[in-house]
């Protein structure tokens, strides 16, 4: 049975920029829905949200769980409480962690961006705009901090129009900023609001203050224009002077903003309790719920490119988006129905992976406590505990009726790490505490080198892997001696080639036979790597193939130049022979792996290595020293623009990863404190050849 029905689920991130009050605004969300009973400040270091310790430490929110909540719109009957069903889900703000932003984009139906009402966009801002752009996203935006000395709400507000979209539409005014902060326009029903209460909990309606009457007035006026813009009808019968009813601008809006074509706009300071429950009221009168969109699409047993309806009498589907390892109750994995029912002690399908799992328990996280559920619904998000063989970013599906929905891409790691037990105690727990740490982050990679025994991490930034050692600490106990982080280069071909590869023992006893000839060709940026056999008439029986395929593989793994794995090229068996009795799938895989690494060495072998984009934003005054700077690591820039606010400048460049190490403490030496950057990869591309020659020659 639905306690909720569909319309009354939001599934909502809360998107911002690192500071910008993400935490404190989830923390008053928990606080108002009723479930979290104390505020928690962050420099208290013990919020709701962020349960592990690192992140209280950090000041960031690395994982995304999912907390469930419950909100009634302050318009509404008093009597009606819990009228809806909030499914929290918290996403990242840091740029290492941008896998984490996607994973959740996946999954939510709606975002409320949070902006510092001093900064306005800010540059990760930016990045996680676009995102949500990709992922089609619907959004409202909360000015935050709008207490704090230089803040200003039209100048933030600008910066959204300007920066991100010029879909924004201001529903709000403030009264008065900074330590003038005191209340807030509702400049659709024109309604004039402070907050009392110890934690702003009670919502005091007054008359519009004198002073912002005249402007409060305007704005209506433009913000009732905007909206009927999106409906002709509205738009006929205003310009024929009916007055258009607060419930049908409310639908209008509702439906633009489902559509991307509105972007409302609200304020507050969530420290001072001001504003957050009117954040909420949006995200229940904007925001979708699961049914507003439109059915989640996927691929068939058959591979054919089929829909699932939001549904719960239709077969199930979900998307396993995080796994995590909570300390109380070992493995959870946090899962998004889709389509379907689940009940607790049934079975499911991974269909990623083709593997059986067991629903032991099906669990609701609240902010402070888990309840035990019977089931869940379509459109709804819940964990379980106990699951063997489903990792972040699976399908899970009926048994009959299997689907795979469409998966999150994720990036290749760019950087590496060799790390080593510190104790034989260590060494024991190591290996299955950097599993369950990859089973909860796909951009996470371990390798062992077999020739020295060693474990390899790779992740997407210095940061990632700092924080991944640190949990190996922290959470599982296990301490470890790191390396230097190396940068993952790639190896490909520049042209083609052809080399013939022959494995022949033919004295005495039994003989060995093997003979291959291949041809290499390079493929675009991207394209990976692919094998075609072209071997015609029988002269190298099929039952050698993937012999032959074995060999390739094992010099395409350490590459020809400097042992980095070898990207974007096909080979392709074309001739070669055999012989009756001597032939084997070893004298194969020899030949095979001789004429690939031969071919490869002929067709102009060249070192790749990932290029990051960096965004770096600096006081003027700097200009020189920092574009100066990015030069010399081989940086290009491609864009230099003002921003409005401070006189800064914001420069955008494409700087080769293996040059920004550290970057952090330079960009601080380098502009006294005052400069910030953030970075993301953006591709691979060819090591010029001087400095190529010093990492094959191991001295960089
Ligand atoms: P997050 O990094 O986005 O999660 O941001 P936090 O919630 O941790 O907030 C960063 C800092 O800003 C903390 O010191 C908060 O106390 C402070 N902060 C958050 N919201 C407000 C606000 O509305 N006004 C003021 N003045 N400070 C705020």
């Amino acid at each position: 049975m639905r306690e909720y029905p569909i319309d009354k689920t939001r599934n909502i991130g809360i998107i911002a920029h690192i500071d910008a009050g993400k935490t404190t605004v989830s923390e008053r969300v928990l606080f108002y829905t009723g479930v979290s009973h104390k505020i928690g400040e962050v420099h208290e270091g013990d919020t709701v949200m962020d349960w592990m310790e690192q992140e209280r430490e950090r000041g960031i929110t690395i994982t995304s769980a999912a907390i469930t909540a419950f909100w009634t719109p302050q318009g509404l009957a008093k009597d009606k409480k819990n009228e809806y069903k909030f499914n929290l889900i918290d996403t990242p703000g840091h740029i290492d962690f941008t896998v984490e932003v996607k994973r959740s984009l996946r999954v939510l139906d709606g975002a409320v961006v949070v902006f510092d009402g001093v900064a306005g966009v800010e540059p990760q801002s930016e990045t996680n705009w676009r995102y949500a752009d990709d992922f089609k996203v619907p959004r409202i935006c909360f000015i935050n901090k709008l207490d704090r000395l230089g803040a200003s709400f039209e100048r933030s507000y600008q910066s959204i129009l300007e920066r991100l979209t010029p879909y924004a539409v201001r529903m709000q005014i403030p009264d008065g900023e900074e330590d003038q902060f005191k209340g807030i326009v509702d400049l659709l029903v024109m309604k004039y609001y402070i907050f009392e209460g110890a934690h702003g909990e009670l919502v005091v309606e007054k008359p519009i203050p004198d002073h912002l009457k005249e402007r409060a007035d305007e704005l209506h006026g433009v913000l009732i224009e905007k909206i009927v813009e999106q409906d002709e009808q509205a738009m006929t019968e205003y310009l024929e002077g009916k007055e258009i009813s607060l419930e049908r601008l409310r639908q209008i809006v509702r439906k633009a903003t489902i559509e991307n074509k509105i972007v409302p706009v609200f304020t507050g300071s969530a420290l001072k309790n001001r504003g957050v429950q009117f954040m909420l009221d949006a995200v229940v009168y904007y925001l979708p719920s699961p049914a507003d969109l439109p059915p989640v699409k996927g691929l068939d047993a058959s591979g054919k490119e089929t829909e699932r309806e939001f549904k719960d009498e239709v077969p199930f589907s979900a998307l396993a988006f995080k796994v995590a390892t909570d300390p109380y109750v070992g493995q959870l994995t946090f899962f998004r129905v889709y389509s379907g029912t689940l009940t607790s002690g049934s079975y499911v399908y991974n269909s990623t992976n083709g593997q059986q799992e067991r629903i032991s328990r099906i669990i609701l996280m609240h902010a402070n406590e888990r309840q035990e559920i019977k089931e869940v619904l379509a459109g709804d998000i819940a964990a379980t505990v106990g699951l063997k063989a489903t990792r972040t970013g699976d399908t899970l599906t009926d048994q009959e009726n299997t689907i795979i929905l469409e998966n999150i891409v994720f990036p290749e790691p760019v950087i590496s790490l060799r790390i080593e037990p510190k104790t034989k105690a260590d060494q024991e727990k190591m290996s299955l505490s950097l599993k369950k740490l990859s089973d909860e982050d796909p951009t996470f990679r371990i390798k062992s080198d077999v020739e020295t025994a060693e474990t390899i991490i790779s992740g997407m930034g210095e940061l990632h892997l700092e924080i991944i050692v640190d949990r190996l600490k922290r959470e599982f106990g296990v301490n470890v001696n790191v390396g230097r982080p190396q940068v993952a280069y790639k190896e490909t071909i520049r042209e083609s080639a052809q080399a013939e590869g022959k494995y022949v023992r033919q004295s005495g006893g039994r003989g060995q036979y093997g003979h291959v000839w291949m041809k290499v060709e390079p493929m675009d940026r991207g394209a990976g790597f692919e094998f075609v056999n072209a071997i015609k008439g029988g002269v190298v029986p099929n039952e050698y193939l993937p012999a032959i395929q074995k060999g390739v593989r094992e010099v395409l793994d350490k590459g020809v130049l400097a042992g980095f794995p070898m990207v974007d090229l096909k080979a392709t068996a074309y001739d070669g022979s055999y012989h009756e009795v001597d032939s084997s799938e070893i004298a194969f895989k020899i030949a095979a792996a001789t004429a690939f690494q031969e071919g490869v060495k002929r067709a102009k072998p060249v070192l790749l290595e990932p290029i990051m984009k960096v965004e770096i934003i600096i006081p003027d005054k700097f200009m020189g020293e920092v574009t100066g700077d990015v030069s010399s690591r081989r940086g290009r820039i491609e864009q230099m623009n003002d921003r409005a606010v401070l006189s800064l400048k914001v420069i955008d460049a494409k700087v080769p990863l293996s040059e920004m190490f550290g970057y952090a403490t330079s960009i601080r030496s380098l502009t006294e404190g005052r400069g910030t950057f953030t970075m993301e990869f953006s591709h691979y591309e060819e090591v010029p050849n001087n400095i190529a020659q010093l990492i094959i020659e191991g001295k960089k």
